[in-house]
C-alpha cells in the first residue's frame, strides 16, 4: 500500500479536509496514475451531501480524472509510464456479462464498481480523483489524445461521455432538432457535441445570462425557461431533448416541446421523484428516457471525437482550498462551466 494526499469529507455536507489515503499495491493488470486534474461534477455534490441516500463516509469524490501513468503492473500492455490517461466513473465490472462484453460496463449485471462512493468486489471502499494518485485496472483507463490538454480532458470523462452517449444512441445527426436543458457542466459540453454531430441545437436555460456563451458553443437558438412564452413558442419543435438539470422540472411542459415520436432523455439526477402526466406522452407518441454515463469503448470514441472536432469544456481551474466554495457555486448554477481541481494543491 502507498499513501497519497487526498481531499476527504467526513460526513454529509461537511467541508473537505486534506488527508492521506492508501492506494493498493499494483496488481498485474493495474495502472498507477499521477493525477493532475480532477473535475467537479454535480454528482459529487449530490453524493458528498448524501442527497441520493447512498453515501459512504469518509468520501473522496472525483470521477473526472486526468493524469500521467506512473507505473504499470506486469501484465499491462496498453499503457506505459508517461502516457497521458483518464479515468471516469467506473473502476471495475464483472467483464463477463452481456453488457460488459458489449462495452457497456455501466450496465454490468453484477453492478459496476464506481470510482468513489462505491465498493470493490472484495468490499473495500473506493476513493476518487480528489487526490494525487490512483491505482486502476487497465480496462478502465482511457488514452487522452495528444491535442487535448489534461485539464480540458478531465471534465469529458463524465460530462463528455454522459452527453455523447445519448446523442449517439438517439442518432443525432445533420439537421436533428436538439434542445439541451441546463447549461452547466454537462449541458455546455452536450451543446458542443450535438452541434459537432450536425444538430440544430437550442439551449433552454433558466435565464438569458449565458446566451452569448451558448451561441459560441454552437447553439442556433437560446431561450429562457423563466419566460412562460418560451413554452408556447417552442411547442412541438424538437426531435430530442437532453435534460441535464440536477433539480426536478415540470416535465410535462418540456415534453410538449417534442415533435411526434420525439424523445426526452434525462441525464440529470435529482433526488426526489418527478411527476409525468400520461397525456404529455400519448399526445405525440413521445418517449421519456434516461441514460447513464457510457462504457469504455464509447469513452475513448468520445475523447477522440472531441479532439477531432476541437471540443473543449470551459473550465475554471481551482485549488484544493476552493472546493467547498465551488460546491456552493455549482448548486447556485454559478459555474462557467466546470470547476477543475489542480490536484498539485492537495498536498
Ligand atoms: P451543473 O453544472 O450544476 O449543471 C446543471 C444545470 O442545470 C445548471 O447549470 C442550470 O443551468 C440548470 N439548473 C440547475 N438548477 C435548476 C433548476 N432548479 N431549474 C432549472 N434548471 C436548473 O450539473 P452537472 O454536473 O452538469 O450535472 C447535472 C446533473 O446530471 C446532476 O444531477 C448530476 O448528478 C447528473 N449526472 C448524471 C449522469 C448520468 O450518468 N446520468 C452523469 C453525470 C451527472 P442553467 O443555469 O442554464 O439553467
Ligand atoms: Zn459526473
Amino acid at each position: 500500500m502507498a499513501s497519497t494526499p487526498a481531499l476527504s469529507t467526513p460526513s454529509a455536507g461537511a467541508s473537505f479536509d486534506k488527508t492521506t489515503i492508501e492506494r493498493r499495491d499494483l496488481r498485474g493488470d493495474d495502472v498507477q496514475i499521477d493525477i493532475q486534474y480532477c473535475g467537479i461534477c454535480h454528482s459529487d455534490v449530490h453524493q458528498a451531501r448524501n442527497e441520493w441516500g447512498n453515501s459512504i463516509f469518509p468520501m473522496v469524490p472525483g470521477h473526472e480524472i486526468a493524469g500521467v501513468v506512473a507505473a504499470v503492473g506486469a501484465d499491462v500492455e496498453r499503457f506505459s509510464v508517461g502516457d497521458r490517461v483518464g479515468v471516469g466513473c467506473m473502476v471495475d465490472s464483472c467483464g463477463e456479462c452481456e453488457y460488459c462484453l458489449a462495452g457497456e460496463e455501466q450496465f454490468c449485471v453484477r453492478g459496476n464498481v464506481q470510482t468513489y462512493n462505491g465498493r470493490e468486489y472484495d468490499g473495500t471502499p473506493t476513493y476518487g480523483g480528489y487526490s494525487r494518485q490512483v491505482v486502476v485496472k487497465d480496462r478502465f483507463v482511457v488514452e487522452i489524445p495528444e491535442s487535448l490538454e489534461l485539464q480540458d480532458a478531465a471534465p469529458l470523462l463524465c460530462a463528455g461521455i454522459t452527453t455523447y452517449v445519448p446523442l449517439k444512441h438517439w442518432r443525432v445527426g445533420e439537421g436533428t432538432r436538439v434542445a439541451v436543458i441546463g447549461m452547466g457542466g454537462l449541458g455546455h459540453v452536450g451543446v458542443q457535441i450535438a452541434a459537432a454531430m450536425g444538430a440544430e441545437v437550442t439551449v433552454l436555460s433558466q435565464t438569458l445570462s449565458k446566451m452569448e456563451d451558448g451561441l459560441r458553443f454552437g447553439a442556433k437558438a437560446y431561450y429562457a425557461t423563466s419566460d412562460r412564452e418560451t413554452f408556447k413558442k417552442l411547442r412541438s419543435s424538437f426531435d430530442l431533448i437532453l435534460n441535464t438539470v440536477s433539480a426536478n422540472l415540470d416535465l410535462d411542459a418540456y415534453l410538449r416541446l417534442l415533435r411526434v415520436d420525439g424523445t426526452m432523455v434525462t441525464v440529470g439526477a435529482p433526488a426526489a421523484p418527478d411527476k409525468v402526466q400520461a397525456f404529455s406522452l400519448i399526445g405525440g407518441r413521445r418517449s421519456l428516457a434516461g441514460s447513464a454515463i457510457g462504457g469504455l469503448p464509447d469513452t475513448q470514441e468520445m475523447l477522440d471525437f472531441c479532439a477531432e472536432h476541437d471540443i473543449r469544456p470551459a473550465i475554471e481551474l481551482i485549488g484544493a482550498d476552493a472546493v467547498d466554495a465551488a460546491y456552493d457555486r455549482v448548486v447556485a448554477s454559478d459555474v462557467r462551466y466546470r470547476f477543475v481541481i489542480d490536484t498539485a494543491t492537495i498536498g
